[in-house]
């Protein structure tokens, strides 16, 4: 509250305009995240299923080895230093040397930027590559937090297409016909969030030929790498391609290491013919400005990454169990209006088609998702916040009893809203 003695009486108070580097509908998750996360008179007590935290998992934790180190690298007050623009020198080479197998060029630590989580990745790269007015070619549906940096950087956000009916595959020509004379790059996610895929070595190929027709460099989104589900499905990455074509890769230790709190995350450029060196140039510049991120965390990766294949188990171990108790509850229960609750190739979420012709009252995904979180407490984010109708997102990182839960108040959602002929219009019209 302003003081009234200080505002003399014919002064006119200011109000200030915000800039438009974002607008309401940039990064939709997080706002849904914040509405599940304030909602007040709930029926009963709130399972928050919107993000994708991973330190909601039951007893998954950095491995002590980790925190061990973190501990003592903050009381050496050996890091306590301004790091190097583009991270400390051992850090990069051990994200180097952890990628090198996957990669068929070699990689040094000059190729590693480290970034305050993936998401400082993208803004680094999207940053580094385009002008205010150039635009990048993103995936339809796809992760909303590629427009809302793009937005903030002034730069256009032109989209190619998944095919739903087609286990979200690319549709090859949609990426020729985005493509304008402004376009600098083609951003995959892989694997996919929301829909939860793998892309195939037949469609990266094509990908790839599409890319080097073009002549662009393929941004790769990886962040779900390691957290495959499906034991029969297999991740490669477009490093593995980096002879072909220039790979900007970005992932992070957010969702693996279970440590999105931490911040750190990655630029890989896998760059055989050095088409990037210009780009290299912009991001190390760019990356002095801030400085990120924090030297005692990124003193820890190298210890982190040495001890991933336990964490990876943990992780995957525990988002599968989840995965498994969700569709066992939902398919025994023969419940109409939920369709294709498969178990997902890879990542955090469940990404289930709705069938509101089979939901009283329920028109779409909205809807049904702000009826879901005020009638049963459950709270999940809508497809159209990711670009595509009629399906709802559902963050496996929770305890498997809330999964359980979450699934049978599903259950009774749908059970309540039934589609009936007699209540909508009489079954024998009058006259
Ligand atoms: C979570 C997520 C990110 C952001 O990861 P941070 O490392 O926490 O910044 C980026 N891309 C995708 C696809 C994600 O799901």
């Amino acid at each position: 509250m302003v003081d009234p003695s200080l505002v003399r009486s014919n002064q006119v108070v200011d109000t200030f305009q915000g800039s438009s580097r974002t607008t309401a509908e940039d990064n939709g998750v997080r706002k849904y995240i914040e509405k599940i996360s304030s909602a007040s008179g709930l029926p009963k007590p709130l399972i928050a299923l919107a993000g994708g935290d991973p330190t909601g998992l039951e007893n998954v934790h950095p491995p002590a080895v980790v925190r061990d180190k973190l501990t003592q690298v903050v009381h050496s007050s050996n890091y306590n230093f301004y790091g190097p623009s583009g991270g400390l020198l051992t850090t990069r080479e051990a994200v180097a040397r952890y990628y090198s197998a996957s990669c068929s060029v070699p990689l040094k630590a000059e190729d590693v930027f480290i970034c305050s989580g993936a998401a400082g990745a993208l803004d680094l790269v999207f940053a580094s590559l385009c002008n205010p007015g150039d635009n990048l070619l993103l995936p339809e549906p796809g992760f909303p937090l590629f427009r809302a940096i793009a937005n903030a950087l002034n730069i256009d956000c032109r989209y190619y297409q998944l095919d739903a009916s087609h286990h979200f595959s690319i549709k090859i020509d949609s990426i020729r016909e985005a493509k304008n004379e402004r376009t600098k790059a083609i951003v995959v996610n892989n694997p996919h969030n929301p829909c939860g895929h793998i892309l195939s070595l037949e469609e990266m190929n094509a990908l790839v030929d599409v890319a080097k027709e073009l002549k662009l460099p393929i941004i790769a989104d990886e962040v779900y790498e390691e957290i495959i589900l499906e034991p029969d499905s297999k991740f490669i990455s477009f490093l593995s391609f980096a002879d072909r074509v220039p790979v900007l890769k970005i992932s992070s230790i957010s969702k693996l290491y279970v440590a999105p709190g931490w911040r750190v995350g990655w630029c890989v450029l896998g760059d055989k013919w050095n088409a990037l060196e210009d780009i290299r140039v912009v991001m190390k510049r760019l990356s002095m400005r801030l400085i990120f991120p924090c030297t005692l965390v990124q003193a820890v990766i190298p210890t982190m990454l040495e001890n991933a294949k336990l964490q990876r188990q943990q992780v995957v171990e525990s988002i599968r169990q989840n995965a498994i108790t969700f569709q066992s509850i939902i398919s025994s229960s023969s419940v109409a209006g939920l369709e294709d609750i498969s178990i997902p190739q890879a990542g955090l979420f469940l990404f289930v088609r709705i069938n509101p012709s089979c939901l009283h009252s329920l028109t779409d995904d909205v809807v049904f998702v702000d009826k879901l979180l005020q009638e049963q407490a459950v709270g999940v984010v809508p497809g159209q916040a990711f670009g595509i109708r009629n399906y709802i997102r559902i963050a496996l990182t929770t305890t498997v009893d809330n999964i359980a839960e979450a699934a049978r108040r599903l259950i009774y959602f749908c059970q309540a809203h039934p589609h009936s002929l007699a209540s909508s219009s009489p079954p024998f019209p009058q006259k």
